[in-house]
């Protein structure tokens, strides 16, 4: 019912484009695991939400426009301390008005660094191709993910088995056992995970694309830390 609201809300104000914190908000209601992002309207607004989640913290560009955020500078990463998000803040917003003086109504949101020491980018997603309607996409992820080019491909539903299928047909795969020192990530995870897009798939016709890129995967679970999701 959540996400339904949502989606409404956003319908109603004439928009198809989710911002990540909203497309974020709709992977959480499915109980997709998420970096929580909260929106700062200032650089002290941020200090103190930067103060309650625990440092470090990521600022990011927070936009409607559907933008790559790294496209425009909108990606500070690993901001230790409040000095470096009070800096960060006017910083992020400095740079991207530079990067893209078009842009409108931009703002800032923070969020907690994951855990990357061992962690693999992947990418999920879902894409419409006639005459298919829905379809589920796995593979590398990261800001490189249109140069790695690594899609798998399923239909909607997606049961335990089919997910596994479709983790192992990425070239990805290949990473996610035991790899260059690091520990195999928690397969169920992802597996459950690729089950609850593929819910979101089957209960909301309005999705019309997700991309969710990437997912921090490692031993210790997984967390999607970027999300954007268009409607129909
Ligand atoms: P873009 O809109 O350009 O895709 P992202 O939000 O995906 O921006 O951030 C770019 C990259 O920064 C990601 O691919 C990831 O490697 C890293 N990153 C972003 N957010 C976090 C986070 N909360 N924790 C750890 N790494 C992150
Ligand atoms: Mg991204």
């Amino acid at each position: 019912a959540g996400a339904r609201l949502l989606i409404d809300t956003v319908l109603a104000q004439r928009r198809h484009l989710l911002s990540e914190m909203e497309s974020k908000a709709l992977l959480a209601a499915f109980r997709i695991p998420v970096t929580g992002t909260l929106q700062a309207r200032s650089a002290h607004e941020a200090m103190m939400i930067a103060a309650q989640l625990g440092y470090p913290v990521a600022l990011k560009l927070d936009s409607h426009s559907g933008v790559h955020k790294s496209d425009v500078d909108g990606v500070l990463l690993n901001l230790p301390d409040a000095l470096a998000v009070r800096d960060g803040f006017e910083r992020l917003l400095r740079q991207v008005q530079q990067a893209a003086p078009g842009l409108r109504d931009i703002g800032v949101t923070v969020q907690p660094m994951a855990a990357t020491r061992h962690a693999r980018e992947l990418h999920i997603g879902l894409i419409h191709e006639p005459p298919f309607g829905p379809v589920i996409v796995f593979g590398a992820g990261g800001t490189m993910v249109e140069l790695i080019d690594d899609c798998a491909m399923e239909l909607p539903p997606l049961n335990r088995f089919l997910a596994r299928q479709l983790i192992e047909r990425a070239r990805v795969a290949a990473t996610l056992g035991p790899w260059r020192g690091a520990p195999a990530i928690q397969m169920e995870a992802l597996e459950a995970l690729l089950m609850r897009v593929s819910e979101m798939a089957c209960e909301l016709p309005q999705l019309r694309e997700m991309d969710i890129n990437p997912v921090l995967a490692d031993d210790q679970g997984l967390v999607a830390v970027d999300a954007r999701i268009v409607l129909a």
